[in-house]
This record gives structure tokens, C-alpha cells and sequence, in this order.
């Protein structure tokens, strides 16, 4: 079989290609076009379904499919996917780094991209080659359980982070071992639930996504980001799956993308069963070829369908081969043929949970938290230095300090790696998560720095919420198994005792609470954003002590909190943050790192506020509700430092553009306090008068600077007139000459940017 044309790596991979698919029957096409679930035996996945792609197959299962694969007639490698989509969150022991929400809070895109590339050095060590990340949906109604999945609200700053990430899967091109193909989701328009609810009908023109739902895939499209993958929803009826006006005209003829598109979990099936649009499996799958889908994830009856509307005439084996063509293409260009990249023990030994892997991941945990309020409570020591073992080291005559670390994310792994990580549900190879010891919890963080002689206590104080069978009874609708539900915990006293008397033996309490992996992920949105189970009747119960209270908030995505925690003397966010997040956050209380992260979206302060992200179209009657202000409780931007940054003396050096120019700039900071700081500069647009209506204002840029106390530093802005843009009422991206403001400034809330004025004619 070596002398076979397609074998030669001597040829191009489109003779190669056409070699190959020349010689495949139509079974073998239709199977190659399946990416089916390993969980549901290899051997018929592949000896009979002729399968070209598995997901979620345990270290076991990837090998066995791999040696069944080569051993088939043709010997096509397979392409194995799985979702590692912060860290490879499947691969025990593996280095788990904070979610995309949490990254985002860093605001610094050249950090993700080297955290996206240690992710693939780790990945491509263990048979994976795809990784179905970044997540490029955009956050809208916080209810949705996927918020933590995404970069935050602004379509800006998701494409940049979006194409950071490609960048570093991707690495060097797809010859380079160490590349994983990235793969754009959930395309387009997902994340505009109706209510929260997820894979709702999504309530989106084609004006709306071009806006705001588009832009950020048109760029990780530019960036050569090699699959997409197609969301759940529908739109105006028709389901994304079979969007031909996204899939084709959008996609393919606009943008020119030559990638590989893969539905998501059974969307082909869905159309029958779930969305009820066709009426069986040959015409979904005629649909769906049709409308540009090459990878048809986890719908086995696809197989007989596919083969189905070749015969009926409803699909042409062309078709077939067009998808077949690119899927073929990707596996040659990863150079499967001649390695099918099988899993390297060598190359794990160093290359998983390697220390400096570990360090990134402290670095990125750092880079992710938010300092949201500070009545000067922190950090805990004015002036920290750190040992060789990174423990504080208090100056001399400091009197030690009793820190009681309460809350039932004080000490909770599963909370701070957060959803499709270890036991998170998807692995049914990995009951118990990652090793423990792995996971460096708050409780674990504070004990480990806390400067010698300072005592650290911790309590639980309540559980957040537990899962009990469905009272529904144990099938669904379809004869499936139906899963555990999640119920809020009940308070218990007991715990909430041994809390408050555990706060009243300290000096300081840390409060630490926020969701947990059973409130958050796909269909798992929640109605509410409140703390949930005994949470806040344990913050009132702390705050009641009378104790100093820093709260930290471990979350997936940002929680409605009760005065308690908004009134505490510290709170800090840490969207779900990693391995090392405890490491971080005890560092951050301490002092021995300075705050630098920016929220990546908006906090509310009711869940009635949804949606709630700032950059809402210009409306009337007001900023009100009747019953509470529609003003959030913080803002997208916002972030504190340990010191002061004074913003001034904003001048344009080009008061008057034309649309091919740049806008260009100049901002003085200071830092007129007592500890350095990383800011954030943030840029943003207001384009006083539109010929539609549009957003006040839209992030365009920002900048990081690092300052020393009492340094000062003149920013240069440089802004392409072009970015300038609204789109029309025909939808058209466009630069309307006329005025606008630039708005710089530490977050997009009006009373923290500078303003002046520019003409683009
Ligand atoms: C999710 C995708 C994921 C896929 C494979 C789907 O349910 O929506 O984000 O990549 O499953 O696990």
C-alpha cells in the first residue's frame, strides 16, 4: 500500500487528496464525515461506521482507535478532538489555567497566546490534535450557563483574544508537532439567549450579528484559524446547522474561509428529533451537507441518512466529496499519514504540569483577578517581600494576624478550575478531577504565604447547592437516562455556627463564595444570579461579627451580591482562575502582587438589569427602572490597583482625518501612589451623530502600561479612522464621516475617561 499515490509525501496534498478520495467508497466518504462519541465503543465506530474523527475518548479508547484506524483498507488516521478549552481539562494531571472569563480579566492577549501555546506543547503530546477552543460567542443575558466560556462582552476585545489564542494553538503551522487545530465557536449567535435559557431560538437580524456577533470570527476567519464550529440555536426558524446565508454567503464567499466546519453535538439530529424541522434522518442530513457542514458531530444515523439522499437523489456524491476534500486536507497537512501523532509518553514526562507550565499558570491566575472594592483593608502588609518558598516575609515589629478563611469556595477545587475541567461532567474517565494536590485552593494559597506566625482557620460555613435525582423520574422523553438535577443547598446551622465562631477568633475574615460546577455550563443556565444556598445568610451572619471582611467571589460568571459582601472592606472576582488561583488570590491579599485585571464584562446589580453590557444602543425615557437604577453595580473596565493612577492632558495630534488615516493621540499617567501599578488604558469611540441608531460608546483599543510610584508616562494612541464604524440599516459596515469623541480612560464608565474631540471627513 506504500506505493499508493496518496501515501507519498513526495506529492501535493491536493493530488494526495484526490488519489484518495478516488479510490473511497461511499460508505468510507459518509463515515470519514463522522465524529462520533469514543464512549460509545471504537471498534463499531470504526469498523463499521467507517468513522474520521472521535472526541472524548480516554488515553484507553484514543489508543485503541488509533491502532483500529490504521488498520482499516485505506488506513485514514483519525483526527481526534476534545474540548481543552482552557488547559487540557481531560488529560489527568494536565495544567488547568483559568477559564477564557478569566484571561479575559487580564486584558493582555499576548499572555493568552503564550497560556494557548503551553495548552498545545501539553496537548499534542497526548493523540489530541483538534481542540474545539476558543469560545467566540459573545456574553449578552449573564443567566446563560456558558458565560464563563467566553472572553466577556466586547467584540473588540474577543477577537483579539480570540485570535491570540488561534495563534498559539496553531503555533508554527500545522507541520509543527506541537500545533493543535483551533476551532471558532459556537458560529454565530449563540450566546443571544432568550431569557438565559441555552440553544434557545436566538432573536437576532442580520444587522445584529454583523454588528456585534460577527466581527470577532471574521477575525480569528482572518487569523487562519483552521475549523468553526456551528452553534445550537435557530434563527428566524431556521436552525444554525442549515443557516446557509452564515454558513456559505457569509462564511465561504465573504470572508474567503477555507476551513473545516463541524456541526455541534447532534445538531444534524436535533433537526428530527428536538427541533422537529425534517422529517427524518436522510433529509437532516441532505440539509446539512448541503448548507456547508463537513464534520457531523455525534449522529451516527447520519451514516445510513447521508448514504440515503445519495440515493434518493437529494444530495450529490460530489457534495459529499467537497467536505470529504477538506477533511482529508487537514489530516494530510498535519501530516497524519506518514504520524498520526499518537500519544508520546516521552514528550509528557516533561512537557504536562512541567514547572514552568505551572508558572505560567501563576502568572495568568495573577494577571486574572479583579480588585473591585478597597476601604484600604489591602493588602494586608504595606510593604511584603517574599521568601524563597514565596511566603511572605512581614518587616520587623509587625504584630502577627489571625486570618479566618471562610465560605465554601475557600477550599474548593472544582470551583476555581471551573466547567469542562476534571470532573466537571464530561469525562467519564476522570470521576474524582485532577489530583488534589494539583489544585492550590485559597485555604492552601493563604496558608502557604502567610508570613511566619500568622495563624490561618477555616470554616465552610455552608454548601452552595447539591444534585438529587430529577423528580421527573429517571428517563427523558427520549428513553435516555435522565441526569441528577441541581437544587439550591439548604442553610445548616451547624456549619453557619462553627463560621461565625471561627470569624470571631480572627482578625481579618476572608470570606470566599461565588457558583459551583453544577450551577454552570450548558443547560445549566440559572434563573437568578444570587448567591445560591446558604451564602448569604453566612456573609450577613460574618459581616455581623463586626470583623474586617475581604470577600472574594469565585465564580463563572458575575453574581448579584448582597450588600454584605458590597459594603465588605475588600471584594476581589476571580472568574474561575485555575490550579493556581488560591496561590494568586492569597498573594494579591498580601500584597506580594499588585491588581491588575479589568472586568471583561458588566456587573450587575439586580438580575433584572439583563441585559446589561455597556455597549447598549443610545435609546429614550432615561436610565431608570421605576423600582432601581439601570446604572450596574460595576462597570466593564473597572478594576482596581493598590496605588493611583491620575489620567491627564489628553491631546489629538490629528484633530481632522480622513477615513484612511489615523487618529493620533497622546495621555499622560501618573501614578501618584505608593506601589506600582500594570493599568490599562482603555480606548474607546463615541460617534456623536449616526444615520442609525448605535452604540454611545465602543472599545477600539487599549494599551498596557507598567508604572513605578510616583512615575509618569505619556501614552501614545494611534487609532485607524477606519475602525471608526457603524453598520447601516442594510447592514453595511461603513466609517460615517463627522464628529467624534475619543474617549480614554481606567473603564468605560463616563466619569473615569478623558474626552476630545475629532473629525473624520
Ligand atoms: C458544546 C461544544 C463542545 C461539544 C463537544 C457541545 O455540547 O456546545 O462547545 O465542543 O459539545 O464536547
Amino acid at each position: 500500500m506504500t506505493d499508493l499515490p496518496y501515501r507519498d509525501p513526495a506529492l501535493p496534498v491536493p493530488a494526495r487528496v484526490d488519489d484518495l478520495v478516488a479510490r473511497m467508497t461511499l460508505p468510507e466518504k459518509v463515515g470519514q464525515m463522522l465524529q462520533l462519541n469514543a464512549k460509545d465503543g471504537v471498534t463499531r465506530l470504526i469498523e463499521d461506521l467507517h468513522v474520521g474523527s472521535v472526541l472524548h475518548a480516554s488515553p484507553e479508547r484514543l489508543v485503541q482507535a488509533m491502532d483500529l484506524a490504521e488498520g482499516t483498507r485505506l488506513g485514514i488516521p483519525l483526527l481526534i478532538g476534545e474540548d481543552c478549552i482552557h488547559g487540557h481539562s481531560f488529560w489527568p494531571g494536565a495544567t488547568i489555567y483559568p477559564t477564557q472569563l478569566g484571561m479575559a480579566a487580564s486584558w493582555d492577549p499576548g499572555l493568552v497566546e503564550r497560556v494557548a501555546r503551553a495548552s498545545a506543547v501539553e496537548i499534542s503530546t497526548t493523540g489530541v490534535h483538534w481542540t474545539f477552543s476558543p469560545v467566540v460567542c459573545i456574553a449578552r443575558d449573564l443567566r446563560w450557563g456558558r458565560v464563563g466560556e467566553t472572553f466577556g462582552e466586547d467584540p473588540y476585545l474577543l477577537g483579539e483574544f480570540a485570535s491570540a489564542m488561534v495563534r498559539g494553538y496553531q503555533g508554527d503551522g500545522l507541520a509543527d508537532p506541537t500545533a493543535v487545530l483551533a476551532c471558532a465557536k459556537h458560529f454565530a449567535g449563540y450566546s443571544e439567549t432568550q431569557g438565559g435559557r441555552d440553544a434557545s431560538e436566538a432573536d437576532l437580524s442580520r444587522r445584529k450579528l454583523r454588528s456585534w456577533f460577527l466581527p470577532p470570527f471574521e477575525r480569528v476567519a482572518r487569523e487562519g484559524c483552521r475549523t468553526f464550529m456551528i452553534g445550537y440555536q435557530s434563527i428566524d426558524g431556521v436552525p444554525i446547522t442549515v443557516n446557509q446565508w452564515l454558513l456559505r454567503e457569509v462564511l465561504r464567499d465573504e470572508w474567503n474561509y477555507t476551513g473545516t466546519l463541524v456541526t455541534d453535538w447532534d445538531n444534524v439530529g436535533r433537526m428530527v428529533w428536538e427541533q422537529q424541522v425534517c422529517a427524518d434522518h436522510t433529509e437532516a442530513a441532505a440539509r446539512a451537507v448541503r448548507a456547508g457542514n463537513d464534520i457531523i458531530m455525534t449522529t451516527p444515523q447520519f451514516f445510513e441518512g447521508a448514504q440515503e439522499a445519495v440515493a434518493r437523489g437529494q444530495l450529490t456524491e460530489d457534495e459529499i466529496d467537497a467536505a470529504v476534500r477538506r477533511i482529508l486536507t487537514l489530516k494530510f497537512e498535519l501530516g497524519l499519514f506518514e504520524n498520526p501523532r499518537r500519544p508520546d509518553p516521552a514528550r509528557q514526562a516533561v512537557s504536562i504540569a512541567s514547572s514552568e507550565h505551572a508558572a505560567l499558570n501563576l502568572e495568568m491566575a495573577r494577571r486574572s483577578l479583579v480588585l473591585l472594592a478597597n476601604d484600604g483593608t489591602l493588602p494586608l502588609l504595606d510593604e511584603a517581600t517574599a521568601d524563597v518558598s514565596g511566603r511572605a516575609v512581614a518587616p520587623a515589629g509587625a504584630a502577627p494576624r489571625r486570618i479566618a478563611v471562610i465560605g465554601p469556595n475557600a477550599d474548593a477545587p472544582d470551583a476555581q478550575l471551573g466547567d469542562w475541567a476534571g470532573a466537571s461532567g464530561q469525562a467519564d474517565w476522570l470521576p474524582d478531577g485532577h489530583p488534589r494536590q494539583l489544585t492550590e485552593t485559597v485555604l492552601n494559597g493563604l496558608r502557604a504565604v502567610v508570613p511566619a506566625g500568622w495563624s490561618v482557620s477555616h470554616a465552610r460555613g455552608c454548601r452552595i447547592a447539591e444534585f438529587v435525582p430529577d423528580p421527573r423520574g429517571p428517563l427523558l422523553p427520549d428513553g435516555q437516562p435522565a441526569a441528577d438535577i441541581v437544587v439550591p443547598a439548604r442553610p445548616d446551622p451547624a456549619l453557619l455556627r462553627d463560621a461565625v465562631a471561627t470569624a470571631e477568633q480572627a482578625d481579618l475574615v476572608v470570606a470566599v463564595v461565588g457558583d459551583t460546577i453544577g450551577l454552570i455550563g450548558e443547560t445549566r443556565s440559572t434563573a437568578t444570579l444570587e448567591l445560591v444556598g446558604g451564602q448569604t445568610e453566612l456573609l450577613d451572619s460574618l459581616a455581623a461579627t463586626g470583623k474586617p471582611m475581604v470577600v472574594v467571589v469565585i465564580s463563572s460568571k458575575p453574581q448579584v451580591l448582597p450588600p454584605s459582601a458590597v459594603d465588605a472592606a475588600a471584594l476581589v472576582q476571580a472568574f474561575n482562575p485555575g490550579m493556581r488561583g488560591g496561590r494568586a488570590i492569597a498573594e494579591l491579599l498580601l500584597g506580594l502582587i499588585e491588581p491588575s485585571g479589568r472586568l471583561p464584562l458588566t456587573v450587575p446589580r439586580h438580575v433584572g438589569q439583563q441585559p446589561v453590557y455597556y455597549n447598549q444602543i443610545r435609546g429614550q425615557h432615561g436610565d431608570r427602572y421605576a423600582d432601581l437604577t439601570q446604572d450596574p453595580l460595576f462597570a466593564f473596565g473597572e478594576g482596581l490597583t493598590y496605588t493611583d493612577i491620575a489620567y491627564s492632558d489628553l491631546r489629538i495630534h490629528t484633530p481632522q482625518v480622513g477615513p484612511g488615516d489615523d487618529v493620533r493621540a497622546t495621555v499622560t499617567l501618573a501614578n501618584t501612589g505608593r506601589r506600582p501599578a500594570q493599568e490599562t488604558v482603555q480606548i474607546y469611540i463615541r460617534d456623536l451623530v449616526t444615520s442609525v441608531t448605535w452604540a454611545d460608546k465602543e472599545l477600539k483599543a487599549h494599551r498596557q502600561v507598567e508604572l513605578r510610584p510616583g512615575e509618569s508616562v505619556d501614552v501614545d494612541i494611534v487609532l485607524p479612522a477606519a475602525v471608526c464604524t457603524l453598520v447601516t440599516a442594510d447592514g453595511r459596515r461603513v466609517v460615517e464621516p463627522g464628529s467624534f469623541d475619543l474617549l480614554v480612560g481606567s473603564s468605560s464608565r463616563d466619569r473615569d475617561l478623558l474626552r476630545e474631540r475629532f473629525t473624520i471627513g
